[in-house]
C-alpha cells in the first residue's frame, strides 16, 4: 500500500542493522535488496513483517539470493512516473498517538490544530479523487505545502514522509464555526461550539466521510429536538464518547468490546446498555443497546475533550437519505436541523459512512464495513481469473471489484431506492475501477429482476459490455450469495451446508426466499430445506406491518377458527378481515419462506410490535426481550420430500398456547430463538446424513441476532460440525457483493460463467 509508511520503515530498519541496498514499489508491491553480514540478514527478515507499521499489509514475503554488489548504503529508490497503477490503498484511519501527542503538547507546532496526521493515520478513502495517489490526486491539492511541512514530507526518516494530506496551521485548512445562513460565528470554533452543544443547541459537524448532527446526548429536549427535525422515529442515535472510561460507564465494556472501540478503525460499537447510564431516554427509547464511537479524527476529539461528557454523532440526513458531505449540499439540506455548522475548507470526495460493529460469541461482528476498512483489500486463497464487478443487492447495498487474489468490498453505499443512493453506486463502481484499474469482464448480479444494482448490470451488459465485445453477466441467487459470501469470507470453497436466514431474496422459483437451507459451493447450489412458504399480505407493506405476518401465519397455523381473545388481531380487527380476503385472493401477495418474517410474525403476536419503523426493528426487539437463561423449546413439524418444508405455523402455534397458557414475554421469545437454533441443528443433521457434509455455513441478516447466534454455533458445535460464520463482511445484505464476485470468479475458474 501506499502513504502508510512502508518504505521509510524499512530504511529505517536496514540502517539500524548497517544493511546495504534499496527498496521501491513495483507492481507486485514492494521490492527490497539487502546486503550484509548473514545474521543481521536473518534479522531484518524476521523484523520486516513483525514490526511493519500499522497500516501496511504484510501478505507474503518472498526471498530470493543475489550476488553481493558491495552496496554499503540503503537508499529509497522513487517510484517511476507511470509506474504500478495496481496500488493497495488504505483505510481513513484514526489518529495515531504520535499525532495525538502534537495535538495536545502546547509546543507543537501543530498544537490544537483539527486536522494533525502522518503516515500512521488520517484520511485516505475520503479525500483521493484519482490515482496515482500523490497530493496533486486528492482533495489536499489546493493547499500548497509550507517549507516546514514539505521538509517532513521528503525526509524519509520523518513520521510525515510522504503522508499525502501532510499540513499545518500555516498551510492546511481551517476550521469555520457558522450559522446556517453561513455567516462566521467569533472565538475559538471547537471551544465555542462545545458550549453550543451544552446549551442544548443541534450542530452539523463535517466529519471524515460527510457531515454529522450533534447534541448533547445528556439533554433529553436537545436529543427529542434532533428526532423531530430529522424525521426519525425511534431509531437510535450513536454517540460519541471521549474514552473508554467513559462508555464503560454508560455499557458494558468487555476485553472483546474495548478492543472493537479502541481499534484503527473506530467504529460505532453496540453495547449493553447500563440501567444507570446518564444518557437521554431520547437517543435510544426503549432500547437496551447503544451504539458508542471514540474520537477518530483531531476534530473529534478536541470537541470530545471539549464537552467531556457523552454526545449524539448521526448521520447528517433527514430520515433515510444518504447523509450530506458535500459543503453546499450539506447546507441546505440540514439547514432545517442544525443550529449551527462546524465545517472546514478540505472537501470530502467520497461519502463514507461510520462502520458499524457488534461483539457476538465474544468475536467483532461487522453490522456495516465502511469508513476505516473500506477499500482494505480482502485476500482469497484462490484468483480471479477476469476481472469481475458485482452489484451487489437493493437493502445496506455495496458493490465489489475483484481481481488476482484480492476482493476490494466498497463503503455502505445503502438502500438504493432513490436517485441519490443510486448516484453514489454508480459514481462509487466508476472510482474504484480506477483506482484499483479493474476493467470488469464478469459483471455479477442478484436475480431480482426489480433492484436497481441489477437493472445496472442488465444495462452494462447490453450497451457498453456488447460494443467493447465481451461483458459476461452472472446471475447470482440471493441466498446462494450469502452462503458463497460467508465461505470467501472465511477462504473456503465448498462444498457445506449453508443456512441462509434473512428478510427477502429473489429465489430460483420467483418467490421470495428467506429461511433457506443450500447444499452449497462456490459455483453452485441445492435447495435442500426451507420454511414452508406462507403469504406476505400487501407485500411491501408486509415488511413495514409485522401484524400482517402475524395474520398469514395465524391463519396457516388455525385456518379459519381462531383462538379466541388474540390481542394481535383485536389490535388489528379493522384491517384483519380486508387484508387476509386480499391475501387469499392473491391480489399484491407473494408468497415467502423469510426467516426474518418469522421473527416479525412471532413479535407481533405477543404484542412487541404490529409496525416497524426500521429494516428488523421487531426482531431486534424480540431478541431484547429474551430470557438468556430460558432453555425450553417448541416442535416444528418437517414434510417429508426433499427439499425439507419446515412448518413454521407449527411454532406459531405454541407460542399462540403459551400466551394463553399465561407464560410471559421474555420466556415466550427465548424459546423461540431456541427452537430456529434447535431446527437448524435438525435439518443440518438430515443433511449431513443424506449428503456427509459436516461444515455448516451460517448467513443472512437474521445471524445479527446475538442470542440465535451464539445458540445456533454453540448447538452446532456440539453436535461436530465446523461452524463457519461471517469476519471480514457483515452476515447482512452488506456482505452479498463479495458472494456474487465469489461466485462469478468460481464459475469462470470452471468454464461455466
Ligand atoms: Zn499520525
Ligand atoms: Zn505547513
Ligand atoms: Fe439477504
Amino acid at each position: 500500500m501506499q502513504g502508510v509508511g512502508f518504505r521509510p520503515y524499512i530504511y529505517a530498519l536496514a540502517n539500524q542493522l548497517q544493511l546495504g541496498g534499496l527498496v521501491r514499489n513495483d507492481a507486485q508491491g514492494v521490492l527490497i535488496e539487502v546486503e550484509g553480514a548473514p545474521a543481521e540478514l536473518e534479522a531484518f527478515l524476521d523484523a520486516l513483517p513483525a514490526q511493519a507499521p500499522p497500516l501496511a499489509v504484510v501478505e507474503q514475503v518472498e526471498t530470493e539470493a543475489m550476488e553481493p554488489t558491495g552496496q554499503a548504503v540503503f537508499t529509497i529508490v522513487a517510484s517511476e512516473v507511470g509506474g504500478p497503477a495496481h496500488v493497495l490503498l488504505s483505510p481513513d484511519t484514526a489518529t495515531c498517538s504520535d499525532c495525538l501527542r502534537d495535538l495536545f503538547d502546547p509546543g507543537d507546532r501543530r498544537y490544537r490544530y483539527p486536522f494533525v496526521n502522518c503516515t500512521n493515520c488520517g484520511p485516505r478513502l475520503t479525500i483521493i479523487r484519482g490515482v496515482p495517489y500523490d497530493r496533486p490526486a486528492t482533495t489536499m491539492a489546493d493547499f500548497p505545502m509550507c517549507s516546514e511541512c514539505s521538509r517532513e514530507y521528503h525526509d524519509p526518516t520523518d513520521r510525515r514522509f510522504h503522508a499525502q494530506p501532510v499540513c499545518c496551521p500555516r498551510c492546511g485548512p481551517r476550521l469555520r464555526l457558522t450559522t446556517p445562513a453561513g455567516a462566521e460565528v467569533g472565538g475559538d470554533p471547537i471551544r465555542r461550539a462545545a458550549e453550543l452543544l451544552r446549551d442544548g443547541f443541534v450542530l452539523a459537524v463535517k466529519g471524515l466521510g460527510g457531515y454529522h448532527l450533534a447534541v448533547d446526548a445528556t439533554n433529553d429536549t436537545a436529543a427529542a429536538t434532533l428526532r423531530s427535525r430529522k424525521h426519525r422515529e425511534d431509531r437510535p442515535f450513536a454517540l460519541l464518547v471521549p474514552d473508554v472510561e467513559t462508555a464503560d460507564r454508560l455499557c458494558a465494556v468487555g476485553p472483546a468490546e474495548r478492543a472493537a472501540l479502541t481499534g484503527l478503525e473506530r467504529p460505532i460499537v453496540l453495547l449493553p446498555r447500563r440501567a444507570d447510564g446518564q444518557v437521554a431516554p431520547s437517543v435510544a427509547p426503549g432500547q437496551g443497546w447503544l451504539g458508542l464511537m471514540l474520537p477518530y479524527t483531531p476534530l473529534h476529539h478536541l470537541l470530545a475533550v471539549e464537552i467531556d461528557r457523552p454526545c449524539v454523532l448521526t448521520s447528517g440526513n433527514v430520515s433515510d437519505e444518504p447523509i450530506a458531505y458535500d459543503d453546499d449540499d450539506a447546507y441546505v439540506r440540514l439547514a432545517g436541523i442544525a443550529d449551527y455548522f462546524l465545517t472546514h475548507n478540505r472537501p470530502i470526495h467520497r461519502r463514507v459512512d461510520d462502520s458499524v460493529v457488534r461483539v457476538v460469541g465474544g468475536r467483532p461482528a461487522l453490522v456495516r464495513r465502511s469508513r476505516g476498512y473500506v477499500p482494505r483489500p480482502l485476500s482469497l486463497p484462490w484468483s480471479f481469473s477476469q476481472p469481475v464487478l458485482a452489484c451487489g443487492a437493493e437493502l445496506k447495498n455495496t458493490f465489489c471489484v475483484a481481481k488476482g487474489q484480492h476482493a476490494f468490498v466498497s463503503h455502505h453505499i445503502g438502500d438504493l431506492e432513490n436517485y441519490e443512493t443510486l448516484r453514489s453506486f454508480t459514481d462509487g463502481i466508476e472510482h474504484f475501477r480506477q483506482l484499483f484499474d479493474v476493467e470488469p469482464q464478469l459483471v455479477a448480479h442478484d436475480l431480482h429482476p426489480e433492484y436497481l444494482s441489477t437493472k445496472y448490470a442488465m444495462d452494462l451488459g447490453t450497451d457498453a459490455g456488447a460494443a467493447a465485445g465481451g461483458i459476461e453477466l452472472v446471475g447470482v441467487q440471493h441466498h446462494h450469495a450469502h452462503i458463497a459470501s460467508c465461505l470467501a469470507d472465511n477462504g473456503v470453497a465448498g462444498p457445506v451446508i449453508g443456512v441462509a436466514f434473512d428478510g427477502l431474496g429473489f429465489g430460483t422459483d420467483g418467490t421470495m426466499w428467506g429461511g433457506e437451507f443450500l447444499v452449497a459451493d462456490l459455483c453452485d447450489f441445492e435447495r435442500a430445506a426451507h420454511l414452508d412458504p406462507v403469504p406476505l399480505p400487501g407485500g411491501g407493506a408486509a415488511v413495514r406491518e409485522p401484524w400482517r405476518m402475524a395474520a398469514a401465519y395465524l391463519t396457516r397455523a388455525y385456518g379459519r377458527d381462531l383462538p379466541a381473545r388474540l390481542d394481535v388481531v383485536r389490535r388489528n380487527e379493522a384491517r384483519w378481515t380486508h387484508v387476509l380476503a386480499a391475501a387469499h385472493a392473491g391480489v399484491n401477495t407473494p408468497v415467502t419462506s423469510s426467516m426474518g418474517r418469522l421473527f416479525d410474525a412471532v413479535a407481533a403476536v405477543v404484542g412487541l410490535r404490529d409496525t416497524v419503523t426500521y429494516e428488523g426493528q421487531a426482531a431486534i426487539e424480540l431478541e431484547q426481550r429474551a430470557d438468556p437463561t430460558e432453555r425450553g423449546r417448541y416442535p416444528a413439524s418437517v414434510a417429508a420430500g426433499w427439499p425439507l418444508r419446515i412448518h413454521g405455523a407449527d411454532i406459531v402455534r405454541a407460542v399462540v398456547e403459551d400466551l394463553h397458557g399465561g407464560t410471559d414475554v421474555a420466556t415466550i421469545s427465548a424459546r423461540f430463538h431456541n427452537t430456529v437454533a434447535g431446527l437448524v441443528v435438525d435439518i443440518c443433521g438430515l443433511v449431513r446424513d443424506r449428503t456427509g457434509l459436516s461444515t455448516v455455513a451460517l448467513s443472512g441478516g437474521v445471524f445479527q441476532n446475538a442470542l440465535l447466534h451464539e445458540r445456533t454455533v454453540a448447538a452446532l458445535a456440539h453436535e461436530g460440525y465446523d461452524v463457519l460464520t461471517h469476519s471480514r463482511v457483515p452476515t447482512n445484505d452488506g456482505g452479498i457483493s463479495l458472494g456474487q464476485a465469489a461466485v462469478a470468479g468460481a464459475r469462470n475458474r470452471s468454464g461455466n460463467a
